[in-house]
């Protein structure tokens, strides 16, 4: 029993860990700042998720992840103040049992397609993830005149109706959100996301742009999966040692 009990709080630690990685990761890179976050879909709850209590991603630490279901409410009983818009992740678990990670973000080359709808497309391999495009989501089409923070489950659904078969979706005027099928997959697709914005927009600038084709996409996107590994593992290395701080008595116990 005693066995069985380590072995739980090792396989929950690891995936906290790796949640903890990622926030800083995607702060390393760029993609976050003060504002943005990331959560991963319980292995062994499917109708729950981890993420941070609302700070910094570059300050997150083991004690900081909490566990929310699908109506943003929190299952550790931590009280600690939560993230608005917590309730991007909630409603893409519950409309898209496939997806496993989140990523929302305010990176700054993305904004031009949202603001101004234009096709954010392939333009190198390391995208091929968005050969269906990115979807695009108005908010003031749903609610008027808003903060832009999808800041309830009304709106949290209408945002994941948005994203349909897409890996991205552009949000007018705030920023995008990536899914993936593993927080791996995410982190990927949110740093890439941003590149090919930035490579898109330098493009389009030069003259007219031969984007990958939908089979070519399909293809890269295929290999990309399958070699992701590669640039994951540099990113964590490249986060070094840091304190990590201590996984709450709490989080395990909705394990
Ligand atoms: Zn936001």
């Amino acid at each position: 029993m005693i066995e069985k009990d380590a072995s739980k709080q090792q396989g929950v630690q690891a995936l906290v860990d790796l949640l903890v990685s990622a926030n800083r990761i995607l702060a390393r890179q760029r993609i976050v700042d003060g504002m943005g976050h990331v959560s991963v879909r319980r292995p062994s709850r499917s109708d729950a998720f981890l993420l941070s209590r609302s700070l910094a991603p570059a300050q997150v630490r083991r004690q900081d992840i909490l566990c929310y279901d699908f109506d943003g409410q929190e299952l550790t009983g931590s009280g600690m103040r939560p993230y608005l818009e917590r309730f991007i992740h909630a409603e893409l678990y519950r409309a898209k049992p496939h997806v496993k990670a989140v990523v929302h973000s305010h990176s700054p080359s993305v904004i031009p397609f949202g603001v101004t709808r234009t096709a954010l497309r392939p333009v190198f391999h390391m995208a091929g993830f968005l050969k269906d495009g990115a979807a695009w989501f108005d908010i003031a089409d749903e609610a008027g005149e808003t903060d832009m923070l999808i800041r309830n489950s009304y709106l949290g659904k209408l945002l994941a109706r948005s994203l349909g078969d897409s890996a991205c979706v552009l949000m007018r005027g705030h920023g995008s959100t990536v899914v993936g099928d593993s927080l791996e997959q995410a982190l990927y697709r949110a740093v890439y996301t941003e590149e090919n914005s930035k490579l898109q927009l330098l493009s389009c600038a030069l003259g007219d742009v031969r984007f990958l084709s939908p089979g070519e996409a399909a293809l890269a996107s295929d290999m990309m999966d399958a070699s992701m590994g590669r640039p994951i593992d540099l990113w964590l290395s490249e986060l070094g040692d840091f304190d990590k701080g201590q996984m709450s008595a709490e989080l395990l116990a909705t394990f």
